[in-house]
């Protein structure tokens, strides 16, 4: 199938096949028709599946007809709004429109915290049609009436299930009630907790839903392994496993952002070339961190979970988590960096004994026993061969170590308006299971049978999309939870 059959207008098949695409991904093309014809979208996708440019594109064949090459503001409303949960998620979204709208004069700006807000207020009034914008940066430009939403007709909220791990629900909803209910919404998450439902329900009009990948399945093309290893012995098993692949590149994950700067220092130490990217870096840092790193001039990039959501860089072989996270399904967001488009990939995670009850909730999660191997002088403590976890932890037993500075949410870089503005409280960093959702459990539609990659569509590209269809949390089965 081509982008031609998806009936995209003429301008988008020139921007799309300047980009090297050749055919849509499965999520392409599934989405595109949908929303083309104008419906609400629920789609349970990852990043890596093409899922930006499955809702950009679209987005922009609906919205061309407004374009104009007016210099007018009045000319160049909001018409769209894109919420991202990170700067950089916001900037790549950001990157996707200007690479597939260059050919139809619609004007788009990304707005997010962190940076003077100056340039984004005179951005906005020159007239925009499209605004990508993190939560809170454009609650800020609401409060201060740099921003006018009254004329947004299309809306996607993107990676719901982060917005919700770092707290951004409560604006999600303030914003819902700036925009006018005639909209067309998509709401894209890789997970679907019962109250990414709930927002679901409250921001979509019959649905239409759409899945590519289950949740937790990992690409076939990743080679999982885990190196038992004392705590202690951690960071020079890393430099001697990259020492003996001197030609690769790897992304390491780690749990805070003091282990972040001090594990680049040792690498930098030990002729290993890497450097840090974590919440507390400012923007220009992250970006020039991230371009190097991309351009091969760092072998190494250490990140936090936080700072690297988003990270998009073709035929990453190695993802290491130098520690595993705390929860399941950030290990299948971390290694979705790696064997990316069909290419190999290898995750390797080094776990010590008091990490192995979170190994046991990842194997079981993506439902694989992944290989141990020691490295010869680098064994574990003895308790690893115990059962259970060192002193017997809980699921968030290491809740001491989250206090002492684990990555949240890059939120606090971000002006903040008075917390009463902000709707109240703000939940911390959320668990697998806050509300007792069972996550091992496969996300699966009711109503079709996801199994490949390509299943669990509840409308086929070439059907015409079916109206009338029941409530999202029915068709995710977690009616009767509410
Ligand atoms: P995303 O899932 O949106 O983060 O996209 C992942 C990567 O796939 C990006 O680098 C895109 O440029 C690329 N991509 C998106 N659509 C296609 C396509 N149809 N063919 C080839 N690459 C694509």
């Amino acid at each position: 199938m081509s982008f031609a059959e998806l009936g995209l207008i003429p301008e988008l098949q020139k921007a799309v096949a300047d980009a090297g695409y050749t055919e849509p991904t499965p999520i392409q093309r599934q989405a595109i028709p949908i929303v083309i014809a104008g419906h609400d979208v629920m789609g349970g996708a990852q990043t890596g599946t093409g899922k930006t440019a499955g809702f950009t594109l679209p987005l922009l064949h609906r919205l061309a007809r407004h374009a104009s090459t007016s210099t007018s503001p009045a000319r160049h409303q909001t018409r769209a709004l894109i919420l991202a949960p990170t700067r950089e998620l916001a900037m790549q979204v950001y990157e996707s429109v200007k690479t597939y709208s260059k050919y139809v004069p619609l004007r788009a700006t990304c707005i997010y915290g962190g940076v003077d807000m100056n340039a984004q207020i005179q951005e906005l009034r020159r007239g925009i049609e499209i605004v990508i914008a993190t939560p809170g940066r454009l609650l800020d430009h609401v409060q201060q009436k740099t921003i006018n939403l009254s004329q947004v007709e299309m809306l996607v909220l993107d990676e719901a299930d982060r917005m919700l791990d770092m707290g951004f629900i409560p604006d999600i909803r303030r914003i819902l009630g700036l925009l006018p209910a005639a909209r067309q919404s998509l709401l894209f998450s890789a997970t679907f907790s019962d109250e990414i439902k709930k927002l679901a329900d409250q921001m979509l009009k019959n649905p239409q839903l759409i899945e590519v990948a289950r949740r937790n399945m990992v690409s076939e093309t990743i080679t999982h392994v885990v190196h038992p290893v004392s705590s202690g012995m951690k960071r020079n098993l890393l430099a001697h496993l990259l020492r003996h692949q001197p030609d690769t590149q790897a992304l390491v994950f780690v749990d805070t952002k003091i282990v972040c700067g001090r594990l680049a220092h040792f690498l930098e130490r030990h002729g290993i070339s890497a450097d840090a990217i974590h919440g507390d870096k400012s923007q220009q840092q992250r970006t020039e961190t991230l371009e190097a790193f991309k351009a091969g001039k760092l072998r190494v990039l250490v990140a936090t979970d936080v700072a690297a959501r988003g990270i998009d860089i073709d035929e990453l072989p190695y993802v290491i988590n130098f520690e595993l996270p705390h929860t399941a399904e950030d290990y299948v967001h971390r290694i979705g960096r790696t064997g990316r488009a069909g290419h190999k990939g290898n995750a390797v995670s080094l776990v010590c004994a008091e990490e192995k009850h979170w190994l046991n909730d990842i194997q079981k999660l993506i439902k694989l026993e992944i290989p141990q191997e020691i490295v010869p002088g680098f064994e574990p403590e003895p308790e690893f061969f115990e059962a259970g976890s060192r002193g017997g932890r809980g699921r968030r037993g290491s809740a001491d170590k989250a206090d002492g500075g684990r990555e949240r949410a890059p939120r606090a870089a971000q002006p903040a308006a008075p917390r009463a503005e902000r709707g109240g409280k703000r939940p911390g960093r959320s668990t697998i299971a806050p509300d007792g959702f069972d996550f091992s459990k496969p996300y699966e539609s009711s109503i079709a049978a996801p199994a490949a990659e390509t299943a669990g569509t509840t409308a086929k590209p070439d059907e015409p999309p079916r109206r009338g269809q029941r409530p999202v949390a029915f068709l995710l089965g977690g009616l009767g939870r509410k």
